[in-house]
């Protein structure tokens, strides 16, 4: 081609190509396709939450061409376009080697949520993103893969903080047609749509599909002309509504989404659910079976061998329940499709089935019909053996079969493009395909690899597009309230001073406030000007949770204290992107949930990679990577007393370490003003965490331990 003259045709064939590009979101993991997006309008680019479907629309066909004869940039984007046609059929996957027989039926993976990119609102929190970088990873190792979830059209809350401090909640519609989906259609071109029955309606829907690189994503809409408003209206919010809307949501997701599935003509080997959400899917199963004319006993042994089952939820509160009363109202109808006594299907969400008295429990029908269930870390394993062991009665405890396979990360998707050229330009461009592998990360990090100057090189640029990024968001929140920009945002936060990140959901188990409980300390380590610190907070709290919104107020209150403005500051709205400036900026990552009650945890899995340093309490994820040498831990590995005992505990630790390790170790400064000591721990946090907390990993163990048909019984 370089020699060539680019033809009309050459140009006709890339914009069809750059279509497909813009609809597929392995673009969301190579930052070199998203360039070539930006590149062809930044204004739009920047305004759509990154999205090349809308900055597509923007351009006119005219425009688009004329770019397009520009032949360096054409080279670049028939360059990337290839690269992405030879991901897509690449035959040496992990897969090919490890899991062929699901190559005839894939893996169907049910979740309520899929946090894959910034403009796709249909994730919450963890569980999204955990759900969206597993299927990243699932692509990735080519397994054949296939995932279900909803489409809310005004997804998840956008977040503003009031004048007063407080969290304001925005519902933006999202037009389908100018997202990165397609509207699932048959053969002749008409859309496919299935039904299902909630209370007494026949509700239809329809299915977008997000193409995720090589794996498929359906989400289930309801927003149909010919559904009551407030079956159109089921899908409208991520977890909205009352409990009749929620369970409305979870009979869509279970029930409609296998019909959505056998409609579309895709028939899985292993149904996953992700959390309780979908386990209606489990009565669908049993409803063919007895359709086909298999007894009870039979069905049920079926459907058992075909699902698995993960959990998330450490605490009872956490888990969906639904009385009679609900059950009956908007499962009644589909339960009469079923031929079997109400009451006989009201046990299978029953501990005891035959009490009539106990609410049916979504955790209780997903353990009761999967082959083999987990929890996503070692400590969450034990607690939910703990929490479910009624159900086993004849098992002790230890034998209850609830195992665990300990969340990851898609790592190439959170490496920063900064991070992803440092370590290309140490390692080479294969060191993507390294990601499980600790003896290649334990030589990546050797000094003779890489100095110190160049590790430290990269914090400091990380660190600085943080605050950059911080300023330029705290500008535009001063300029909503006030109208004016007064000049002060560059003095906000200083790129020479040691960093902490704290974001997440505000839920108040996660304790964002805990370093405030004493005030005083606070005040002065945070502007002690031989060794400052300076905090970056971020996080929604459920629109539903006052107490969630009261500690958003309070580091908000913080941050416009004069002592320490501009040392305290909180990102509004915190979404994939500003994950992703933090999580690459922050020399410290806070994690401070109140043992066991942060079933894994991930985001600190992801600074690792930048050269981040994690400081948690232990539990989840930190529990089992934490070894002394690679950050610090907040407390013991134990519950202590009362919740309030607990905290005075745990905050004692953080600020005892904060001010005898982290702090004096950060301004530990050579006479090359580099923190050689500081760096040790870095290293060894690189090569201890990168290779082992990835959903390449996860993905894997799932794969050999639940996915692949199993010989003999159900096991842990
Ligand atoms: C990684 C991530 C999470 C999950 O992080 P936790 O440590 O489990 O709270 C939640 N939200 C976003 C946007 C993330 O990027």
């Amino acid at each position: 081609m370089a020699g060539k003259k680019i033809t009309e045709k050459h140009i006709d064939a890339c914009i069809s190509d750059l279509h497909e590009l813009a609809h597929n979101i392995w673009w969301a993991w190579n930052p070199a396709a998203q360039e070539i997006f930006h590149e062809l309008s930044p204004f739009f680019w920047e305004h759509s939450f990154h999205n090349p479907v809308e900055v597509l629309n923007w351009i006119s066909g005219q425009e688009l061409r004329g770019r397009l004869e520009d032949k360096d940039f054409f080279l670049r984007v028939s360059s990337i376009c290839k690269e992405f046609q030879s991901y897509l059929t690449r035959r040496d996957t992990w897969a090919a080697r490890h899991a062929s027989s699901l190559k005839k039926r894939p893996v169907a993976y049910f979740s309520a949520e899929f946090g894959l990119h910034e403009c796709l609102h249909i994730y919450s929190g963890g569980l999204g993103i955990l759900a969206g970088d597993h299927t990243k990873s699932a692509s990735d190792l080519g397994i054949p893969f296939v995932g279900v979830s909803l489409f809310y059209r005004h997804g998840y809350f956008q977040q503003q903080i009031s004048t007063d401090g407080r969290q304001q909640e925005r519902y933006p519609d999202y037009d389908p047609a100018k997202l990165p989906l397609s509207l699932v259609k048959d053969k002749k071109g008409n859309p496919v749509i299935a039904s299902v029955e909630i209370a007494q309606a026949v509700v239809r829907f329809r299915a977008w599909l997000v193409k995720v690189g090589r794996v498929q994503i359906y989400l289930l809409d309801t927003n149909l002309p010919e559904n009551e408003q407030r079956f159109r209206d089921l899908t409208a919010h991520v977890y909205g509504g009352d409990q009749s809307n929620r369970i409305g949501q979870e009979i869509l997701l279970g029930i409609g989404g296998l019909r959505m599935l056998r409609a579309i003509g895709i028939s899985p080997s292993v149904f996953h659910m992700n959390e309780g959400h979908a386990a209606f899917l489990t009565l669908e199963l049993l409803r063919e079976q007895l359709a086909a004319g298999k007894q009870l006993n039979k069905a049920m042994e079926i459907v058992k061998s075909e699902c698995v089952f993960t959990t998330h939820t450490p605490v009872p509160a956490g888990h969906d329940r639904f009385d009679r009363g609900l059950m009956e109202g908007n499962l009644g109808k589909f339960i009469q499709s079923m031929n079997l006594p109400t009451d006989e299907v009201l046990g299978l969400g029953r501990i005891d089935p035959n009490n009539s008295q106990e609410a049916f429990t979504m955790t209780v029908l997903a353990l009761r019909f999967s082959r083999s269930a987990n929890g996503v870390s070692e400590l969450h394993g034990k607690v939910s053996r703990n929490m479910w062991k009624d159900l086993y009665p004849s098992l002790s405890e230890a034998e209850v079969p609830i195992g665990h396979v300990t969340n990851g990360i898609h790592t190439t998707g959170w490496a920063s493009p900064i991070a992803m050229d440092f370590w290309t330009k140490h390692l080479g461009h294969r060191w993507t395909t390294k990601l499980q592998d600790k003896k290649f990360w334990e030589k990546a990090v050797e000094s003779k690899a890489i100095s110190d100057r160049e590790l430290w090189g990269m914090r400091n640029r990380l660190r600085r597009r943080l605050i950059e990024f911080a300023r330029r968001r705290l500008r535009e929140q001063h300029l909503r309230h006030a109208g004016f920009d007064p000049g002060i945002f560059e003095s906000v936060l200083r790129p020479d001073v040691l960093t902490i990140g704290f974001a997440r959901r505000f839920a108040t188990y996660k304790r964002a406030p805990l370093l405030f409980r004493d005030f005083e300390w606070a005040l002065k380590t945070l502007s002690n000007a031989a060794m400052p610190v300076q905090i970056i907070f971020a996080g929604k709290a459920h629109p539903r949770d006052e107490a969630g919104k009261d500690f958003i107020q309070e580091i908000i209150n913080h941050s416009k204290d004069p002592r320490l403005f501009g040392r305290v500051v909180f990102i509004e709205n915190y979404d994939i992107e500003v994950a992703r400036y933090l999580i690459s900026g922050a020399d410290i990552w806070l994690n401070t949930p109140r043992r066991p009650m942060e079933a894994s945890g991930t985001s600190g899995e992801k600074i690792a990679i930048h050269g981040g340093i994690h400081f948690s309490t232990m539990d989840g994820w930190w529990r089992e990577a934490y070894d002394g040498r690679n950050g610090w831990k907040i407390g013991e590995d134990i519950t202590a007393g009362n919740e309030s005992v607990q905290d005075d505990l745990d905050a004692a630790s953080l600020r005892a370490l904060l001010e005898s390790k982290i702090i004096p170790l950060f301004y530990d400064r050579g006479r090359d003003n580099i923190p050689h000591n500081w760096l040790k721990i870095v290293r060894h946090a690189i090569s201890s965490i990168v290779p082992v907390y990835n959903t390449d990993r996860m993905v894997a163990e799932y794969v050999t331990k639940y996915y692949l048909p199993q010989k003999g019984k159900a096991r842990k």
